[in-house]
């Protein structure tokens, strides 16, 4: 039988939207309609009496709750240094990025990573919180590199003075500029692919294991404290862009759950992610063509659905579906420790704010090429039609 989660975001955002009791009752309602086994509960700005109201509630549907946790951006707890992006590509931000990248509350300002590995405040001020509202694991988010969406610039290594004394302690040599090497060796399409994952394999490798060491601190603390950490990663396809390693990170784990979003236009979304990377490559005078053969070879994407999202900002369902047999044939040693190690994301909302509308058919295509497998029904129950819900619940029985 496969096991289903589901996220749940509220901020003073949603509780204005909504109010308290819509809440209640839409939780209660889809609680009826399908059996979660795990609920992913970001509570930023909250009170906890609500807080421990909605925990109970789940708690009694015997669904076990993630406090759902942002580590390397838009963390209340953190006070690292900021991310120092490459100054050679100084205006792609605005250029060529995500134009709602800081509406709605979420920056997304990334955090130094290098920084970040000894901001035990961060990490414990986390595991207190997930103790006091009695909570038995915590959901990482943003435990990764910036993505495309954040701007080209961001695409490699922070910049500051510790992540590149780290680099030359651990590899012997100066920090190389992995956009500047992305744009030049884009123009060779996908013999240019091989030579930039040749010419920047060190920094891949220390960006892989800079969130491999990341994940080991918040696994550590929860393992003295009788917890489970859960990681929200990018699809396989975007994870060398993110730095996140499936096959090292299984390690680091309890369970993950892959966004595979073929619809979202926002961050994490494959169209957009895909859209706003190839966009970059084009402006810095790389051909579409070379472009497409680069991102393909780097992505294992193919070409012409790289170039059919280019004008439909799409991809089709079933790429969830083949992104998910990636994640599990990446995540083999885990897969035969856990019951339930991978949790496939979906993102069934009709959210007004980001133009994201999972349609019947779009919901009947996910779930039939999904068919069998763990789902986590994505972004925010809250923004989750109930005819979507029902939609799971047939695939369910
Ligand atoms: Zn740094």
């Amino acid at each position: 039988m496969p096991s289903y989660a589901v996220q749940l975001m509220l901020s003073p955002v949603e509780l204005g939207l909504f109010g308290k009791e819509t809440i209640i009752s839409k939780l209660l309602s889809a609680l009826e309609l399908v059996r979660f086994e795990r609920c992913f509960l970001s509570v930023y700005g909250l009170d906890s009496d609500f807080v421990l109201e909605l925990i109970k509630i789940l708690k009694s549907h015997e669904v076990k709750v993630s406090l759902w946790t942002m580590v390397l951006a838009d963390n209340p707890y953190s006070s690292s240094e900021l991310f120092i992006p490459s100054n050679k590509f100084k205006n792609f931000k605005n250029l060529v990025s995500w134009k709602k990248m800081e509406e709605g509350g979420e920056q997304f300002s990334f955090s130094c990573p290098s920084h970040y590995l000894k901001d035990e405040k961060a990490v414990a001020l986390s595991f207190d919180r997930a103790r006091q509202l009695g909570v038995d694991s915590l959901f990482l988010d943003r435990i990764r590199y910036p993505a495309p969406s954040n701007g080209f610039e961001y695409f490699g290594s922070c910049r500051c003075s510790q992540c590149s004394g780290r680099y030359k302690e651990q590899y012997g040599k100066a920090l190389p500029d992995m956009a500047e090497n992305a744009a030049l060796l884009a123009k060779d399409g996908a013999k240019g692919a091989s030579l930039f994952m040749k010419e920047c394999r060190d920094l891949i490798a220390f960006r892989n294991n800079t969130i491999y060491e990341i994940c080991g601190i918040y696994r550590a603390n929860a393992k003295k404290q009788g917890m489970e950490v859960g990681l929200d990663l990018f699809a396989p396809a975007l994870s060398l862009l993110v730095a996140q390693d499936y096959k090292l990170l299984q390690g680091q784990c309890d369970f993950i759950k892959p966004m595979l979003y073929t619809k979202a236009n926002a961050v994490a979304g494959l169209p957009l992610e895909f859209y706003v990377f190839v966009k970059n490559l084009t402006a810095l005078e790389v051909p579409i063509k070379q472009a497409l053969a680069f991102t393909s070879a780097i992505s294992g994407l193919g070409k012409e659905e790289l170039s059919k999202n280019m004008d439909n900002r799409t991809f089709e369902e079933a790429l969830a579906g083949s992104e998910f047999i990636k994640a599990k044939s990446q995540c083999k040693k885990a897969l035969q420790k856990y019951n339930n190690f991978l949790y496939a994301g979906i993102e069934l909302v009709n959210h007004p704010a980001y133009e994201t509308k999972i349609s019947d058919r779009n919901c009947k295509n996910y779930l039939s090429s999904l068919s069998g497998e763990n789902i986590a029904a994505c972004w925010n129950l809250l923004h989750i039609p109930d005819k979507n819900l029902e939609c799971m619940s047939m695939a369910e029985n």
